[in-house]
């Protein structure tokens, strides 16, 4: 088994990156990758503890760019690189004004909530799955999916994403910390057809390295849409289960299908 794409609560999974290491081994790992949503804060004790257990380990991290739901992955990065640094100080202050936005959101629809009772659940970088922890304790709802939908994923807190980097500042921002950049689970943009092939053209022109061919829910045709995409040009092809803890994602467990072709970042 390898996994690729995971979250410790760095940002916002449940276990500590220690944790997610041990409970990789548990389930036969080999190969695992850690990327946390704007942070490599967890990445030295992944890194640490993944030496111990006997694990071949990637220093990742999952960039929100400024489209919805458009994540850009890294992997390889030099977690002393001085400009990944800068940038991530970058995100972590650029959450922090979201978040009084969403607060103001929330108060919008009669949501009695404040910042404490959120930072409560979180250890790192905050998310929007930390909001849902808060909603769900305060009984405002019964769980991550149905604090998104009623609340999550409104459009005033989409409309936060214009300070989020483009691809093509986050694709820049990957190579200057000496990494690869993958595009993450490309089909949750909505994108399809000729429009995701543009896409594809465009980050690719901007020097995208791969793209994330194995994930949950691509079916069978788009998986083989993106491995063909892939094969044609030479990119890398990755996969992983965006793993984030059963608290946060109860439907997802670490791990997926060991493939060839997913080894050779290492
Ligand atoms: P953020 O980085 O704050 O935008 O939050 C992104 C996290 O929220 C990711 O882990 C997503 O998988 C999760 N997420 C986004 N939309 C939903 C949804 N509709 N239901 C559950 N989790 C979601
Ligand atoms: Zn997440
Ligand atoms: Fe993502
Ligand atoms: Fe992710």
């Amino acid at each position: 088994m390898i996994d690729l794409h995971t979250h410790s609560f760095c940002s916002d999974g449940q276990h500590s990156p220690e944790e997610l290491v041990r409970l990789a081994k548990a389930q036969g790992i080999t190969h695992l990758a850690l990327t946390d949503h704007d942070t490599t804060a967890g990445l030295q004790a992944a890194q640490a503890a993944a030496n111990e257990a006997g694990i071949r380990f990637l220093c990742g991290i999952e960039i929100s760019t400024n489209v919805k739901n458009q994540h850009l992955l890294g992997y390889g990065i030099d977690i002393q690189s001085a400009a990944m640094l800068a940038a991530c100080e970058g995100f972590t202050a650029r959450r922090n004004r979201r978040t009084k936005r969403i607060l103001d959101v929330l108060a919008e629809h009669d949501v009695d909530l404040c910042e404490s009772e959120v930072r409560a659940f979180a250890r790192g970088q905050l998310g929007r799955p930390h909001f849902a922890a808060a909603l769900i304790a305060k009984g405002y709802v019964q769980s991550v999916k149905e604090a998104f939908a009623k609340y999550l994923d409104d459009p005033k807190i989409h409309a936060t994403l214009v300070e989020n980097p483009t691809a093509e500042a986050a694709i820049a921002l990957v190579h200057a910390a000496g990494g690869k950049a993958v595009w993450a689970h490309p089909y949750q943009t909505g994108l399809k057809g000729d429009a995701l092939t543009e896409r594809l053209d465009a980050m690719r022109t901007a020097g995208l390295d791969g793209v994330e061919v194995y994930y949950r829910t691509h079916d069978a045709d788009e998986q083989d849409f993106l491995r063909r995409y892939a094969e044609k040009y030479g990119m890398l092809m990755t996969g992983g289960s965006d793993y984030h803890g059963e608290t946060v994602k109860p439907d997802v467990t670490l791990g997926v299908p060991m493939r060839d072709e997913m080894l050779a970042m290492f």
